[in-house]
C-alpha cells in the first residue's frame, strides 16, 4: 500500500565517471546548505524566545490556597484515583486546633506529590477535585537534571501567598 507519492526505488546502477568525481554531489548539497541558511529557522531560541501557546494549554499544576490563605486541598485522593498517569500520591493528616489558619478542611495532604515525568497533563486530576484545589497552570515544568527532580512535592505545588498563581483565564472562558 502507498502512504504518500514520495517513495524513490532504489537503483544500484553503476555509477558514471562524472558521479564518481562527487564533486558535483557536494556542489549541490552545498547549495542547498546555502539555500537554508536564507530561509527563516524553524526552530526559536528557547529560553530566551517562546512560541505563543493556547490559551487552554495545559501546563505546571498548582495547589491553591483559599481567600485566607489556607491550603484547599482536603487529601481525599480523587485526583489520585482519577490520574489515568498513577503520578500523584499523597499521605493525609488530621488538623489541630493550632492548624486551622493553614488547612481549610479537617483533613489535610501532610505529604502530595506529582511526578512530572508521568503525569500527560490530561487535566483529570483538576476535573475530579470537589474542593478547587488543584489546576493546571500555563507555566512549564522546568529542565531538570536528574529524575527525582521531577517529583513535585508541596514546596513546588502550593501556591505563595505572596505571588499567587492565577488560573482564571482558562478557567472563566467557555471554549
Ligand atoms: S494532569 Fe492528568 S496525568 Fe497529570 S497528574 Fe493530573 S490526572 Fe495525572
Ligand atoms: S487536590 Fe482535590 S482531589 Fe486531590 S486530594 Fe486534594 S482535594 Fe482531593
Amino acid at each position: 500500500m502507498k502512504l504518500t507519492n514520495r517513495a524513490v526505488t532504489v537503483s544500484n546502477k553503476e555509477m558514471s565517471l562524472f558521479e564518481k568525481l562527487y564533486l558535483p554531489a557536494v556542489v549541490k548539497g552545498m547549495g542547498i546548505t546555502l539555500k537554508h541558511m536564507f530561509k527563516k529557522p524553524a526552530t526559536v531560541s528557547y529560553p530566551e524566545e517562546t512560541r505563543p501557546r493556547a490559551i487552554v494549554w495545559r501546563g505546571k499544576h498548582v495547589l491553591k490556597r483559599d481567600e485566607e490563605g489556607r491550603e484547599r486541598c482536603t487529601a481525599c485522593g480523587l485526583c489520585a484515583v482519577a490520574c489515568p498517569a498513577e503520578a500523584i500520591t499523597m499521605i493525609a493528616g488530621e488538623r489541630t486546633k493550632e492548624e486551622k489558619h493553614l488547612y481549610r478542611e479537617e483533613k489535610y495532604a501532610e505529604m502530595y506529590e506529582i511526578n512530572m515525568l508521568r503525569c500527560i497533563f490530561c487535566g483529570m486530576c483538576e476535573d475530579a477535585c470537589p474542593k478547587s484545589a488543584i489546576y493546571l497552570t500555563d507555566r512549564l515544568v522546568e529542565p531538570e537534571d536528574t529524575r527525582k527532580n521531577f517529583i513535585y512535592g508541596k514546596d513546588k505545588l502550593v501556591e505563595p501567598m505572596e505571588n499567587r498563581i492565577d488560573i482564571s483565564e482558562r478557567q472563566i472562558k467557555n471554549y
